[in-house]
This record gives C-alpha cells, structure tokens and sequence, in this order.
C-alpha cells in the first residue's frame, strides 16, 4: 500500500507599512514614482554616528495589525541588529527584533470556499485557522537593479518600515497558502496597517514546505522558498515545489536530508536550488545599543484595541446581509479607500443600494475607464454631499453620475461641478409642463403607441425630455405629468 504523504507548509510575510515617515528616521516614505535616492538620508544610509528614532506611527499600526491577528503584544519588547552584507543594506545590518518581538501567538481563521478542488465538499465551504508565531517590527533594504554587467542601487525604500509576520507551519496545500494570505492582507487594510499593495511590492512571501507520511507528528527538513512576490507566485512556487518533494520522496524512500533554501523562476515556472542550510545563515543578532526596549502601557493598548474596525470575515458577512454579493464585499475590502466611501454613504443614507451604485458601479468603473487611482476618487465627505443632493431632489440620478465622473476625471469637488454648471434638478411643475407639452409635439409616433396601450413608449418620450434637459429633469414627474396630459 503506498504511504500517503502530507505537505506541511508555513509562511513568513513581510509587509510595507503605510506611514508618513520611514522607520527610524523623518524620510518620506511614499516613493512611488519619485526619482531614485531622493528619499533618503544619513540615518537610511546608515552612515556612522546617526541615531536611529522608532516611529510612533510604525508602531502603532504594527500593533493594531497585531491585536487583529489575536497575538499578545508583549509591552516589553526590543530592536536588534541582524548582520548581513550586501549592497542593498548600506549599514551592513537591519534592525529586526529578535528574541523580544513586539507580538507573538496569535492566529488567523480564514474560508476556503467550495470548489472541486478542496475534497469535492459540495455547497459548504471550509473553514481553517492557521497559527500566528509572531510579527515583528524592521527596516526594509534598498533596492538593487541588475543591468547588463552594472548593478544600479536605489536607496529610496531603505528604512522603509516592515512588518514580518511568521506563521507556524498549519497549512496543508498551496491553496490554503494563498486563500491564508489573502486573508491576511485583507486584514492589514482592514486595519490600516498596510496598503498591501501586490503590483508595488508591498507585501512579500517566504514560503516553507515539507512532507511528511499523514498520521505523523515529525517535521522534517524543509525546502524555503525566498520572495515571492504575488499570490499567483505563492500558490504556484508551492503547488511546484510540493510535487518536486513527493517524487524525491518516491527516489529516496523518504524526506530531504536537510533543509533547503530555493529561488522561484517565474518565466520557467519552477524553483532552484540556492543554498542548504548547511550553510545555516549567521547574523549575530545582538540588541541594537541605539535603541532603548519599547515599553508599552496597558491603556494604549486597550485604546487602540477598541479603535479597530470590525475584521473582514465579520464584514464580509455583514455585506452580504446587507444585499451585496460576496464578490462584491471582497471588491470593497480590497482597498481601504474603497470600503472608506462605501460605509461612509450607507451609514449617512441607510441605502446600501445606493452606496453600491456609487462605489461599486460608477467609481470603480469611472477609475478603470479613465485610468485614474483612488487618489482622483472624491472624499468621503463629497460623497455624502453628492447622495445627499441626489436624495433632497437637488439633482436626479442621471446628473449625480455625471457629476462623480466629471470629478474623477478632473479631480473638482462634486458640489463644485453641480454650482458651476448649474445641475439642478427641475422640480418645478410649471417649468416642467412646458417640457411635457414638447415631448409630445415632437414623438407624435411614440404617442401614438403610447395611446394604443404600448406603457413602453412613454420610456422613449421621458428619455427626450431628460436629453433636451442634460439630464436635470425629475423623470418621476416627467412621467406623472404625461400621463396626467394624456
Ligand atoms: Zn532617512
Ligand atoms: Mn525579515
């Protein structure tokens, strides 16, 4: 009978997060299209004889992504020095923490939906729980650019701060790997804590994978895979590697001998070989003297504990009780800006379908159209404002989605676009009878049907009337009035 082998896999992320400054000094730490080595600084070079300050704003968000993923933060934790040398690190260490982290065991529950894929569990999806070991606080390196024979170095993210989450190893496949980490970004935004952005770097994988025969208790060798940069990356380097392990296990009758570090090829789509942990990595960790142990008080701790928002599972479900799919509630929790606007309007208006229709519908769809990001997105605030306008009959549903897109598109405040342009919805009766009375002198045909019992056509002729008037008509009325005249 042939042995049944399971794999045992465990992550280490590293996320960006999302503060003003870097770190341990004042840089900017947005820079995202800035030209390179213009966001730095003596302390991020990590010249001798600067002092490196702790960021409050870094701390906190690391904390407020630790109490999310149910760790206790430990209120005496402290920084050291990890020594490496590379050209990436200017200072020939990073300052990590080591055996004081400033969380560690908590945990993330996270749904594998039903797919075939998972054992053929029809209708119900799963639910899984995988183990937090610990997050801790560090800087990140530069960032290094091989041409040709030249290396180009860009200290622009150098210091930038990090948050390395390691999890034990309580994933079973490359899929519950990638479903974990979704999760898991889903819950720094949540937070915001990370702005997790995939396509700018923002969030990083370790992955480490080994098998053993099911029924077992044994961890084995394992082979870890180093950077991996997006899902797609995560769940195919392990779906690969995981294959690799069981036909080495078939050649060699059982387990690697030692533990492996390997690099993902993308373009080839498989993993190779760097190092074994023969060669077990030294950095000599000591605790880094510049830098007094963070002593945390109960009180911030419990504040800031009640300052989170509820978690996305939680959210997600109230989404979906609310009316949106569950496609729709991930959308709103993938960016915090997003989800931001869209509980903005639904707690103002108590209309989720309106909140939908403006976020889900037109702003996402306004973005992609004319290629802008959320930043040419309007506020919260003129958000409000605009359903408002559109609720108190000030403008008609027509005109407020030609208001959002005019303000995606040139970034003017919404109210703005409504005063100057003069999109008023007209109400008024009078104004609006002499309207009807045009309608119907110019779509004799449409009339005529009308009048043979055909409620379609009127749809024809109140779509003239909100033509003729750029959309600010109240089409409610339009309607009442024509049939009132006929
Ligand atoms: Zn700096
Ligand atoms: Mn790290």
């Amino acid at each position: 009978m042939p042995i049944e082998l399971e794999a045992i896999i465990g992550l280490e992320v590293h996320a960006q997060m999302n503060t003003k400054t870097k770190m341990f000094c004042g840089c900017d730490n947005d820079a995202f299209g800035k030209p390179p080595n213009t966001t730095v600084c003596e302390i991020c070079m990590g010249h001798p004889g600067t002092l490196p300050v702790p960021n409050k704003e870094a701390v906190l968000k690391a904390i407020r992504a630790s109490l999310a993923l149910q760790c206790t933060v430990n209120r005496e934790n402290h920084f050291d020095r990890k020594h490496y040398f590379y050209p990436d690190l200017p200072s020939g260490f990073q300052i990590s923490q080591y055996d004081f982290p400033l969380a560690s065991k908590g945990y993330l529950t996270f749904d594998i939906p039903p797919s075939p894929r998972v054992g053929g569990v029809g209708g119900e999806g799963l639910e899984k729980t995988c183990r937090i070991t610990r997050l801790h606080m560090e800087n990140d390196a530069g960032k290094l650019s091989h041409l040709g024979a030249s290396t180009l170095c860009d200290y622009n993210r150098a210091g930038t701060p990090l948050m390395e989450i390691v999890t034990e190893p309580d994933l079973r496949s490359s899929d519950e790997a990638v479903r974990f980490a979704e999760e898991l970004r889903r819950v720094l935004i949540a937070v915001n804590a990370s702005e997790a952005d995939m396509f700018k770097g923002m969030m990083r994988f370790d992955a480490s994978i080994s098998l053993r025969e099911k029924g077992t208790q044994k961890l084995n060798p394992r082979s870890e895979i180093k950077n991996l940069n997006s899902f797609k990356a995560l769940g195919r380097a392990l779906a690969y590697e995981e294959n690799r392990l069981r036909k080495l296990w078939e050649d060699d009758g059982g387990p690697l001998k030692g533990s492996i570090t390997v690099g993902w090829m993308d373009d080839e789509g498989k993993t190779r070989i760097l190092r074994s942990k023969e060669t077990a990595d030294d950095y000599r960790y000591f605790p880094e003297p510049d830098i007094p142990p963070l002593r945390l008080e109960e009180e911030m701790l419990e504040n800031t504990q009640k300052t989170l928002p509820m978690l996305p599972r939680e959210q997600r479900k109230a989404y979906i009780a609310m009316g949106l799919s569950p496609a729709e509630a991930l959308t709103l929790m993938s960016q915090q800006g997003l989800r931001e606007r869209f509980d903005a309007i639904h707690t103002e208006t108590a209309d989720p379908k309106l909140a939908s229709g403006m976020i889900l519908t037109q702003l996402i769809g306004f973005l992609n159209v004319h290629s802008k990001t959320m930043a040419s997105a309007p506020s919260s605030e003129e958000f409000i404002a605009l359903a408002k306008a559109e609720i108190s009959g000030r403008i008609s549903s027509h005109a407020r989605k030609e208001v959002l897109e005019k303000s995606v598109m040139t970034g003017r405040a919404p109210m703005e676009i409504i005063e100057k342009e003069g999109m008023r919805q007209i109400s008024d009766d009078s104004v609006l009878e002499d309207w009807v009375a045009k309608a119907i002198a110019a779509n004799p045909d449409a009339i005529a049907s009308f009048k043979k019992g055909k409620e379609a056509a009127l749809g024809s002729v109140v779509g003239w009337v909100m033509k003729q008037t750029r959309g600010q008509a109240n089409p409610g009325k339009v309607t009442e009035l024509l049939k009132k005249k006929m």
